[in-house]
């Protein structure tokens, strides 16, 4: 009896198992059609000035509408991708989007892409890079790369001496998600780059938590004394921008509070030169 029962919620278990296990080889044959058809795409998300004046740059946000499941989360098939071993294909997608589309905005606007982990591990990149810039024409100092982390621990060595190349070769790099991986404080040293992006995680709460202010703080200056710009993310209500601002604790932000990210033509409106933003609350509506 018990060995039966026993036996019987082990193949539940299993069948759930199976169940999740062949969801997501769906989903990953899927994502191989969706590269190939033309199915992803590429949306925008606005950093602005702090006071919400003028767009310095743009990231660049891969998207997947899925035909019956709708829009799948980056955060998901990034994954897959990766464990796919096409992760690469993805970012030269982007990469050559990106690239495109920079060079219709106006030349004070740069444009951001997300590399991933395993996209450091093969100098295939290097001549990806070369090759978006090159079609497209766009200066390579608009093209801003972004690396987490977790990035630079896994292979430190070649990736490093990568992100060196890419360096050289003019871009600007950014470390994105920062304070929330194995922060290593010397590769801030170590490495060729002009941006930090502080984690949202570090703006939740900081109207009520005084703590986390002072970190969030403590991180912008950090930043600023190597020289480096800070990018808050993740600000969403007017209360954090108020706060962030009382405390000149941002270089840029990125946050719902100005802009969710959007489709290029959009862009292209928002970052006319002449066209004055009359409120920071204007382009929430728009969203990709
Ligand atoms: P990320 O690079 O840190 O990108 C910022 C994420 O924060 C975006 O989510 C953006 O929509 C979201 N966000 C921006 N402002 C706010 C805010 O005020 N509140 C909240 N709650 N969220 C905000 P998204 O587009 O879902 O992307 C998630 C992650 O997926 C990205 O995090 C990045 O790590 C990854 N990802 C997206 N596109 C690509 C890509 O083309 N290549 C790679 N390798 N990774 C990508
Ligand atoms: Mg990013
Ligand atoms: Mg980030
Ligand atoms: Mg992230």
């Amino acid at each position: 009896e018990t060995k039966s029962r026993e036996r019987g919620g082990c193949t539940a278990f299993e069948a759930e198992m199976d169940a999740r296990y062949l969801d997501r080889q769906k989903l990953k044959s899927d994502l191989r059609e969706a590269l190939k058809s033309g199915a992803l795409s590429v949306s925008y998300q606005p950093m602005f000035t702090p006071d919400g004046a003028r767009v310095e740059c743009c990231e660049a946000l891969a998207r997947w509408t899925h035909p019956e499941r709708g829009p799948v989360p980056p955060s998901v098939f990034i994954q897959l991708a990766e464990e796919m071993g096409l992760v690469t294909e993805i970012t030269c997608f982007v990469l050559r989007q990106a690239c495109r589309d920079c060079s219709t905005w106006p030349a004070g606007v740069s444009v951001s892409v997300n590399l991933s982990v395993l996209d450091l591990r093969d100098r295939q990149i290097v001549e990806m890079v070369g090759k978006a810039l090159h079609e497209t024409g766009l200066n390579p100092a608009r093209l801003h790369l972004e690396v987490t982390e977790s990035c630079l621990m896994d292979e430190p060595a070649k990736g490093q001496s990568l992100l060196h190349e890419l360096r050289e070769r003019g871009m600007t790099l950014a470390i994105d998600d920062f304070g929330t991986g194995y922060s290593s404080l010397s590769y801030l040293d170590a490495l060729p780059v002009s941006i930090i992006k502080i984690d949202r995680s570090f703006v939740r709460n900081i109207r009520d938590d005084a703590r986390r202010f002072k970190l969030l703080c403590s991180a912008v200056n950090l930043g600023r004394a190597l020289g480096l710009k800070a990018v808050v993310e993740g600000v969403e209500t007017l209360d954090e921008l108020q706060l962030i601002n009382d405390y000149r604790c941002a270089d840029l932000i990125q946050g719902f509070v100005f802009s969710a990210p959007m489709p290029a033509s959009a862009i292209r409106d928002l970052c006319k030169p002449r066209v004055r933003r009359r409120n920071a609350k204007a382009s929430r509506s728009q969203i990709a």
